[in-house]
């Protein structure tokens, strides 16, 4: 009996033993298991490009709120930043291609003043939440304190007009990048998507990219076309962003860089930050129906920055029906990760990032605003990306770029 007791103790201490060391072995093992969440949260995370602050100009619109995602709710506010782990974000001005005269131009300048002291008030006002950042080591420090910090951009050159000299006054005033053109030729050079005007980079578009060079503001080539692509990185002194681009390899839209274009982008020492814009990263097969009422809609609100608030909900309500009446097939995360995969495989991981385009045309099936990021994240992991690469894409290929462009700046 006195045997058989020991033996039972034994067994129970053995069984005991063999717990502690699985339950050690399971700790161990969870510790070493990719945590994506934990990875996300580790890492400095931003988006290069987005236009929320079109919605900003609207007085009823409130950053500081969680919205749906709907068309009045949009893709972007601080609560689902946080939500979504993403800790900085740059703020475009979009200012649309107008009429290339002085009255034109002072209408853009007027635009962009309006924007930049909506975007301000919006920040003012959730002090608490977010900070505007004007330099790399303001970002580290905003995310330090735990709170997400806003970078300004402009998306479109013609900003500038013909006046060299707005370059360093919008310098002064927070802007970090200048996209040199959009959809259309402006002054400054030819867009991907309009016809051939001054073949490339204009001798004012050559002048634009010297002075952004000596003042410090990074230079966007994202909608420009090739010709003007491959003139900016023979003149620049400094690497260059294309702030939301994907591989024209994988989706053959003129707005991608082909692989000639990335290995320029290469030695130029630049990035391209992959971008979530369906048509740019998958598009979807024709939907003929879709089109024709989403070309009524435009049709009908070709006015719609003119609309007054209450005209502006009712636009939206439509907009909103028609979408789930005629869903649109957007791309998915996976989709846009064939992208960075390809990219990686030509020129290398030092060279990429991520820009959304939310609020412009931007989101995925499966990252479709901002409080999804987390899902690339997820998505990189599985295609092997070990953190510190995944920290290189999520941003800190940006800020070596960034911080060299200051460099070339002071060298002047
Ligand atoms: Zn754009």
């Amino acid at each position: 009996m006195v045997n058989l007791s020991f033996l039972n103790r034994f067994a129970f201490v053995l069984l005991v033993f063999m717990l502690l060391i699985l339950s050690g072995c399971s700790t161990k093992f969870a510790i070493q298991l990719p945590s994506v969440e934990r990875l996300h949260r580790q890492i400095l995370t931003i988006d290069t490009h987005c236009d929320t602050p079109m919605r900003l100009r609207q007085q009823a619109f409130n950053i500081g709120e969680r919205h749906e995602p709907t068309s009045a709710g949009g893709q972007v506010d601080l609560i689902r930043m946080q939500e979504g782990g993403l800790d900085a974000m740059v703020f475009a001005v979009f200012i649309a291609q107008g009429d290339r005269t002085m009255e034109g131009y002072a209408k853009a300048y007027a635009l962009v003043q309006e924007t930049l002291t909506a975007i301000q008030t919006a920040v003012a006002q959730n002090a608490n939440f977010a900070e505007i950042a004007y330099s790399p080591r303001d970002i580290k420090r905003i995310v330090r304190k735990g709170k997400i910090a806003i970078l300004l951009g402009i998306e479109n050159g013609y900003a500038i007009g013909k006046d060299l000299t707005l370059i360093e006054k919008y310098y002064k005033q927070g802007i970090r990048y200048i996209t040199l053109c959009h959809t259309k030729n402006n002054d400054i050079c030819d867009s991907s998507t309009d016809t051939t005007e001054h073949g490339g980079l204009s001798p004012f578009g050559e002048a634009v990219v010297r002075e952004m060079n000596r003042v410090g503001m990074i230079i966007d080539v994202s909608h420009i076309s090739d010709s003007a692509f491959y003139d900016v990185v023979r003149i620049s002194r400094a690497p260059v962003i294309a702030s939301h681009s994907c591989a024209r390899a994988i989706c053959g839209n003129p707005r991608n860089l082909d692989d000639n274009m990335l290995l320029a982008l290469k030695k130029n020492g630049g990035v391209i930050q992959i971008n979530l814009f369906t048509e740019y990263v998958k598009p979807s097969e024709p939907n003929a129906a879709r089109d024709s009422a989403m070309h009524a809609f435009w049709s009908k609100y070709a006015n719609f920055e003119q609309l007054t608030p209450s005209e502006r909900a009712i636009a939206y309500q439509e907009r909103d029906s028609l979408e789930k009446r005629y869903p649109r097939r957007l791309a998915t995360v996976e989709d846009m990760t064939t992208h960075i995969d390809h990219v990686v495989q030509t020129i290398g991981i030092d060279y990429l990032g991520i820009g959304s385009d939310f609020d412009g045309g931007g989101g995925l099936a499966d990252c479709y605003d901002v409080s999804q990021m987390k899902n690339i994240t997820a998505t990189l992991v599985k295609h092997g990306y070990t953190k510190s690469q995944i920290a290189r894409i999520w941003g800190g290929n940006f800020l070596r770029v960034w911080q060299k462009v200051n460099r070339c700046a002071r060298r002047t």
